[in-house]
Parts: C-alpha cells; sequence; structure tokens
C-alpha cells in the first residue's frame, strides 16, 4: 500500500480540469498499489481552499492547501520548492504533475530538487509488479514509448484527457501549509497573463474540439468551423499551423507539435491533411471524425470515421444534422 501526491493546477482561484484529472490519475495508482491515500497539494490566492471539496470528489484523501497572496499567479520557484518539500516529508510512491505548458515547467524542477525520475506526457498509467508503467507518445506519436519507473518517488505528468476525472468520494480533509519558499522572492515572476481565448471554451478544457485546416480556403470560411462548434452546444474551435502562420486564426489556437496538445472526447478535423507535426497534438482525441476530399489525406488514418467530401457541403449539413439532434 502505498500514497501518492497530486499537483492540482488552479487558475483565477478555479481549480482546472487538468487539476482534476491529476488526483484522479494519482487514485488509480494508489489504487492498484493496495489502496493508498492521495494527497493532493493545492496553491493559490487566499480563498482557494474553498475548492479543496472538489478535490475529494475526485478521490483526494488529504488535500495540503498553501494560500499566499503571491501564489495568484503560477510562480515556479515557489510552487516547485513547496511540492518538493512536501513531496520528500510524505514519502510517497508517486508525484503525479499535469502535462500541462505549466506541469511542463513545474514537474522537471520538482524532479530536479528531488533527483528523482520523471516520466513525462503520459497517456496511460498502470502499476505493474513493482514498477509504475507510463505509456507516452515519442518521435511525433510515432511510437508509444513504455517507462517502468521502480524508484521511488515515481514522477509522472499526464496528457489532458488521458485519465478522465471520476467520482470517487473522499474525505478530503484540509490541512494548511505554507510555502517552502516566498513567492514574492522568486527571480522569475509572472507580470501579466493575456488570455488569448479570453470568453471562449479553453482547448485543454473542451469536451468537444473542431478544428480547421487549409482546407477552408479563406479566414472567412472558418465560419463553418465555429457554426458545428457552436451546434455541440460545449465545443472549442482549433486549427492547424498552416492556419495560424497564414494568420486566419490566432497562434492560440493552434493543435500539434508547436501547439496545444489536446486529447479531447471527440475531435473534428475539417479541411486538414494530417500531417505528422497536426497529428503529434490530437492524435490521442478519444473519437475522431474526419472531413476531407481527398481519400488518400493521412488524417484518415487515425480517424475513427472519415468523411470523403468537400467541407463546404458537408460541414453546414453536419451542423443541421447536430442541431436537429
Ligand atoms: P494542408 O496540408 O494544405 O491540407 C489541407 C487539406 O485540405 C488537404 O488534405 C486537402 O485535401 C483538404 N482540402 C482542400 N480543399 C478541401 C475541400 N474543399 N473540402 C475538403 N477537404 C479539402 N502543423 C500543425 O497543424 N500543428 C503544429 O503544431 C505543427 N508544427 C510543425 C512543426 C514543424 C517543425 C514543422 C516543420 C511543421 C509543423 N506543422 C504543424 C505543419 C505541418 O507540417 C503541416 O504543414 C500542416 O499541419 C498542414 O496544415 P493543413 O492540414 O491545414 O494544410
Amino acid at each position: 500500500m502505498a500514497n501518492v501526491f497530486a499537483f492540482v493546477e488552479s487558475r483565477g482561484g478555479d481549480v482546472r480540469k487538468a487539476g482534476l484529472e491529476a488526483v484522479s490519475a494519482a487514485r488509480q495508482i494508489a489504487d492498484q498499489t493496495g489502496g493508498g491515500e492521495v494527497h493532493a497539494l493545492l496553491a493559490g490566492a487566499p480563498g482557494i481552499a474553498a475548492q479543496a471539496s472538489r478535490l475529494a470528489e475526485v478521490g483526494a484523501d488529504v488535500v495540503y492547501v498553501v494560500e499566499h497572496a503571491g501564489l495568484a499567479q503560477y510562480d515556479a520557484e515557489s510552487l516547485a520548492a513547496t511540492a518538493a518539500e512536501r513531496i520528500r516529508a510524505g514519502g510517497y510512491r508517486a508525484a503525479v504533475f499535469s502535462a500541462t505548458a505549466q506541469g511542463k515547467d513545474l514537474s522537471p524542477r520538482v524532479a530536479a530538487k528531488l533527483r528523482a525520475p520523471l516520466a513525462p506526457d503520459a497517456t496511460a498509467i498502470a502499476v505493474e509488479g513493482d514498477a509504475i508503467v507510463v505509456r507516452h507518445p515519442m518521435y511525433t506519436g510515432k511510437v508509444i514509448g513504455a517507462l517502468a519507473i521502480t524508484a521511488s518517488p515515481a514522477l509522472l505528468s499526464v496528457r489532458l484527457g488521458a485519465v478522465p476525472a471520476q467520482p470517487n468520494a473522499k474525505a478530503g480533509r484540509v490541512e494548511t501549509i505554507q510555502p517552502a519558499a516566498d513567492p514574492g522572492a522568486s527571480k522569475v515572476r509572472v507580470v501579466e497573463l493575456r488570455e488569448g481565448n479570453k470568453g471562449k471554451i479553453d482547448l485543454g478544457e473542451a469536451a468537444v474540439i473542431v478544428a480547421g485546416g487549409r482546407g477552408l480556403k479563406a479566414p472567412e470560411n472558418f465560419k463553418l468551423v465555429e457554426e458545428l462548434a457552436d451546434s455541440f452546444g460545449n465545443a472549442a474551435v482549433g486549427a492547424t499551423r498552416a492556419v495560424t502562420d497564414e494568420g486566419w486564426r490566432p497562434h492560440s489556437d493552434q493543435i500539434g507539435q508547436t501547439g496545444r496538445v489536446v486529447s479531447p472526447e471527440l475531435y473534428v478535423a475539417v479541411g486538414i491533411s494530417g500531417a505528422i507535426q497536426h497529428l503529434a497534438g490530437m492524435r490521442t482525441s478519444k473519437t475522431i471524425v474526419a472531413i476531407n476530399k481527398d481519400k488518400e489525406a493521412p488524417i484518415f488514418k487515425v480517424a475513427d470515421y472519415g468523411i470523403v467530401g468537400d467541407v463546404f457541403e458537408i460541414v453546414p449539413a453536419l451542423t443541421q444534422a447536430v442541431r436537429a439532434a
């Protein structure tokens, strides 16, 4: 039986979906190692403690809360010091982070402080004997590597959507702790956060993503993609790099190797060829639907459902059908 640590991401006083998923992934490891406890670390500005009950709902036995005005924004140095101190004190078998932009910055810092192994960007986790086996895409997703970590603590970061947050109510006992390093004293500070997608559903949080490529021909035709996204009610709009390079959509919409990595329940690719660099950002989506007029387009190799046809005919018909459903 082993206890497992989870680092919980929050923004603007709210726990992010990635944070809930980190707790669920930790729960999965704890259950597979004989039912140990999950200890979550939740840090933010004063008031963040109110979010602790959400972590209990997905399997946290203990929530360590750090409240500090200096943690209203991400503070790498202070959070890395605090997480490392907690992991050291807790003697955990594993420590789970999110493979988000923030988690990819934080987890190596913590691993370096602890001189512990880190398996990044997990898409599947299993406990096999003494080892925690982490599967993760390598070489832009051409192969899936399996890392078996026998050392403790095993640090890992989990790709968004890889371990969906599951209801699993636990006590969620709250303990307030102090930051191990003063947030105000960090050498690096976030001075401003500009939200590229203000008011829109974040790509990482969306259950459904409708993404458009160069097959849409012109920026104004993205309204077809937006209308299809609207018809689902809760969908976000994404794009290929060809599109963001053209300036048709903001860079924050880009999905792929040099954009966002997403794993929604449903990914609809509209006029996208399926270049390897695009697939690197979306191939782990649960269900992929592709619309392309070229039946040889590589996107069809990863698609669960493929529609060979003209986006200008198919997408409006699909939008109507989804609205009517
Ligand atoms: P295209 O490849 O031009 O494909 C357009 C598709 O639309 C074609 O398959 C065509 O058959 C179809 N089409 C055309 N008209 C219609 C129609 N009327 N109806 C239906 N289908 C139609 N790309 C990314 O997306 N994300 C990344 O993060 C990324 N990072 C990269 C990093 C590096 C280092 C490099 C070298 C490249 C990267 N790229 C990335 C670019 C990538 O290689 C491709 O160029 C890009 O993904 C292609 O975008 P696309 O599918 O929109 O365009």
